[in-house]
């Protein structure tokens, strides 16, 4: 299979709390149980809490069986985490323990994470597959009924507080570690309603870790806009956020992979495209970024961006101020279309 030909795998992609992860798409469309104001991903195909083999096991674990055949001819070293997620709810895929077990299978050693927007784990029945991940990540916005509803839209069927008793049923049962997530939109889910609620519901969850974000980039709807530092900071100290561990875990693992670079910049031109293409289809990101996760040269980078502008696949966005998350300098690539 040729790389270019990969549709559910891509990466891996820099994060900072995950090192160089491999993705994997779940669902291969817009399908999701909500439909975040902040969402990357683009306008959204389905709403929906009806769980299906969007992208069967089988067809995704051949996928990475090839991408693993071709890390091992390049000489690359492995990721650092696999990760679970992709244009959707990965969770809405149900052949997710097929799917988990398949890739430990195919990269013994290497973490599984499940990125989640957490709607299902109220479901024992996922609950148990989620059980079978090192890591889960779910989010959780807002804990005030009309805040979730606005900046996570989800199906009508959904409610916060179920959703909150799910998780922590999970973290009772599992003993995967869990990092919460809460990304904080201005003037919708910023309220003293909202932190008193998740300060004391962290206090009851005891989470490994907790990651209050705000956006760095833009998001579906033009009016989410990111919340100032010093609330970042105010949220992150009273949530007892890992999160301001983040800059000296990135900057690791960015140093990390910096050395991996010097070790294999033997990617063609052809190849570092095609990655770069497969890559922005998930998810925006800088020059910088899409060289230090995908351990190419930065000029063969930048070459391939050029080439993909070139030729309309991607486009540049450039940030309109430079918020606690983003530096009005950056400039991100996302895939057209
Ligand atoms: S849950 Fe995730 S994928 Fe779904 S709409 Fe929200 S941000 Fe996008």
């Amino acid at each position: 299979m040729e790389e270019g030909a990969f549709r559910y795998v891509f990466g891996p992609v820099l994060s900072g709390r995950l090192g160089r992860s491999l993705g994997l798409d779940l669902l291969g469309a817009r399908i999701c149980s909500m439909n975040c104001a902040y969402c990357e991903s683009g306008p959204l195909e389905r709403l929906t809490l009806a769980r299906a083999p969007y992208v069967p096991a089988e067809v995704l674990l051949n996928e990475l069986r090839a991408w693993e055949a071709g890390r091992k001819k390049r000489g690359e070293p492995l990721p650092d985490a696999v990760t679970l997620g992709g244009m959707g709810e990965p969770t809405l895929n149900s052949e997710l323990a097929q799917i988990i077990r398949g890739v430990r299978g195919i990269l013994p050693g290497v973490p599984v994470a499940v990125l989640t927007n957490a709607s299902l784990v109220t479901d024992a029945q996922v609950r148990a597959e989620l059980a079978l991940a090192d890591m889960v990540l779910p989010s959780l916005d807002s804990l005030v009924p009309q805040e979730f509803a606005r900046v996570n839209r989800g199906h009508p069927a959904l409610d916060c507080a179920a959703i909150a008793q799910g998780v922590l049923a999970f973290r009772r049962q599992s003993a995967a570690k869990v990092y919460l997530e809460v990304l904080l939109v201005a003037g919708v889910n910023d309220s003293e309603a909202n932190l008193e609620r998740l300060a004391a519901y962290c206090a009851e969850l005891a989470p490994h870790r907790v990651d209050v974000t705000t956006l760095s980039r833009p998001g579906t709807e033009a009016w989410a806009k990111p919340v100032d530092a010093a609330t970042l900071a105010r949220w992150r100290h009273r949530l007892g956020s890992g999160a301001q561990l983040q800059p000296k875990a990135a900057s690791a693992l960015a140093g990390r992979a910096e050395k991996r670079q010097e070790q294999c910049g033997d990617m063609s031109l052809d190849e570092v495209r095609a990655r770069i293409q497969a890559s922005l289809a998930r998810r925006p990101q800088t020059a910088a970024q899409l060289s230090k996760a995908l351990l190419a040269e930065p000029a063969l980078v930048l070459r391939a961006l050029a080439e993909l502008l070139g030729q309309s696949l991607v486009e540049e966005i450039r940030q309109d101020d430079a918020g606690p998350g983003g530096n009005a300098a950056d400039v991100y690539y996302q895939a057209r279309g």
